[in-house]
């Protein structure tokens, strides 16, 4: 029967960079950065909002909050500072901005 190598063996536990959870090194791109996979990914997918300009839709919201919960099962992980970290991927964090047309409060969009 074989052993369980999922995990190399000297492949140490660190603590993420960005929601420091504690975490072990699965993906090497994101154990290189010092990021959990999740905030890794989370990054990537900012960089690409940011880049493009684009706003996450429905299906990718759903992911990046998958992410959040993940990140949020970890020891020591603090999901505020993941959605603070990517705030491309997360924009309800930010304030929403509303006006006054006359009549009632409007989303400016
Ligand atoms: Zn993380």
């Amino acid at each position: 029967m074989r052993k369980n190598n999922r995990f190399t063996a000297g492949f140490g536990v660190y603590c993420c960079k960005v929601c420091r959870g504690r975490t072990r090194q699965t993906d090497q791109d994101a154990a290189q950065l010092g990021l959990c996979a999740e905030c890794y990914e989370l990054a990537g997918e900012d960089n690409m909002h940011n880049d493009d300009g684009t706003r996450p839709t429905a299906s990718q919201a759903v992911h990046y909050a998958e992410l959040l919960f993940r990140i949020s099962r970890r020891e020591g992980a603090s999901v505020q500072r993941a959605r603070d970290a990517n705030c491309y991927c997360f924009p309800a964090a930010a304030k929403p901005r509303v006006r006054w047309n006359g009549e009632a409060w409007r989303a400016v969009v």
